[in-house]
């Protein structure tokens, strides 16, 4: 619907809401009352009912006619819902924990692919109190200040030297330890927080390149952009503030997208992409062969650098497609003069493969998982220093 509301605008949303509740109330019987809570979210109450089947009947009858062809002002369009269902007595006595649990459900719907309908139970309200306190939680690690920036080399195949770092968040809970960003970041995302993390790491990151340079290491550091930065009307000045805070060569960071992300992109965040790039910070791919994108926009997007996901990497000693397919993009990638990096190379084996078939960068837990920065540093000297390479690091950092 909010897409709808939002690329067609409000009078075809309004019109779309009506041709909803004419279907809603073709559906349901008289003596039961529907009406719009607000936004696209309909409640029905079924006065009298023998059994929680009769709701269940219901629910799937409206799937149904929800999801069938609209036309409106000649456009046709399909939606869906997902359907919430909390019972009386059972769930509850009143109207407001009725509601409140129907609306968990939903929620738990939606989760579980849309399109479908599931019952209130006592799991979903502790799954959501759960989850509330954690988003409690993450706001104010946010607003202390605790989240920060871990480092994880990146190695050039070729010279054995470290030439890059990514810059990773890492959320320290004091109960439960290091909590994922695979979770974390998702969850920052829905609530419009992850811009203030991202914002976290790219400032802590570009201090950090700056304190390594200064003691003659100068490193590409990548930092990770989620989708919702490119919507967000200060980003450019963002990093151009966190450039000019550190005094750190821009050509010295690098912001990762992941492929997925940029399927939606449009004009603007493409234009957006491009000065970034006037800056002079290069722009990466992140987790590319996952997105199901098009190869098309490989050649239209100002990006320098290919990551091919962990996924590909996994196998690569024994599945023969994995191999085929890694060979590929390595060299569809250099065809378009990108520098390709082949994530969570943990196995000699696999770097053996990425090296005959000339990737150029390899990261992973073979050479070291994300670490503090000071360890991160440490490891950078030590490497460079003993490596068989005889470059110095100013050179290795040219590499990327
Ligand atoms: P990513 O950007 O693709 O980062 C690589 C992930 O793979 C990291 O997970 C890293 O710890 C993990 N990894 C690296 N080498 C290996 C390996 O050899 N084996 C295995 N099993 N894993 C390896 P992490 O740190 O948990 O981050 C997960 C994802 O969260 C990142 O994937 C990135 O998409 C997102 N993320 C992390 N930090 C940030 C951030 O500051 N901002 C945003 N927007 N997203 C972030
Ligand atoms: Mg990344
Ligand atoms: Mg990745």
């Amino acid at each position: 619907f909010k897409r709808i509301n939002d690329s067609m605008g409000h009078l075809i949303g309004d019109r779309l809401l009506q041709k909803i509740a004419n279907r809603l109330n073709q559906s349901i019987r008289s003596s039961d009352t529907i009406a719009r809570l607000g936004g696209d979210e309909f409640t029905v109450i079924l006065d009298d009912i023998n059994r929680p089947e009769d709701a269940a009947l219901l629910a799937e009858k409206l799937l149904h006619k929800i999801s069938s062809k609209l036309v409106i002002d000649g456009h046709e369009m399909f939606v869906s819902c997902s359907v919430g269902i909390s019972l009386f007595p059972l769930h509850g006595d009143d109207n407001q924990t009725l509601i409140k649990y129907a609306d968990i459900a939903m929620y738990q719907a939606k989760e579980e692919g849309k399109n479908c309908y599931r019952f209130y139970n006592q799991d979903m309200s502790d799954q959501n109190e759960a989850r509330l306190q954690l988003e409690t939680e993450l706001r104010h690690a946010v607003s202390d200040g605790e989240i920060s920036a871990y480092y994880q080399p990146k190695v050039c195949i070729k010279t054995k030297k470290i030439v890059g770092f990514e810059a990773l968040a890492r959320w320290y809970h004091t109960d439960s330890g290091f909590i994922s960003p695979a979770v974390f970041i998702p969850l920052a995302e829905e609530i419009g927080l992850v811009g203030k993390i991202d914002l976290a790491i790219l400032e802590q990151a570009c201090k950090e390149g700056k304190r390594w340079a200064q003691q003659g290491h100068n490193m590409k550091i990548a930092v990770n952009i989620s989708g919702n930065d490119f919507n967000h009307p200060d980003f450019l000045s963002m990093v151009r503030r966190a450039l000019e805070q550190s005094d750190i060569d821009p050509q010295y960071l690098e912001l990762e997208i992941t492929e997925g992300v940029l399927i939606g992109f449009g004009q603007a965040q493409l234009d957006l992409m491009r000065q970034l790039v006037a800056l002079g910070v290069s722009l990466a791919i992140d987790d590319f062969g996952t997105g199901y994108s098009s190869l098309s926009y490989l050649k239209k997007l100002p990006v320098q650098t290919l990551k091919i996901d962990r996924s590909f990497i996994k196998s690569l000693d024994h599945d023969r497609k994995d191999q085929v397919l890694v060979a590929a993009i390595i060299n569809m990638a250099h065809s378009l003069g990108l520098t390709v990096v082949a994530e969570g190379v943990e196995e000699l084996s696999q770097l053996t493969f990425l090296e005959a078939n000339l990737c150029d960068m390899s990261q992973g837990y073979l050479c070291s998982p994300p670490i503090p920065a000071d360890q991160a540093f440490e490891l950078l000297v030590r490497t460079n220093a003993t490596c068989e390479c005889t470059s110095d690091s100013e050179t290795s950092a040219e590499i990327t």
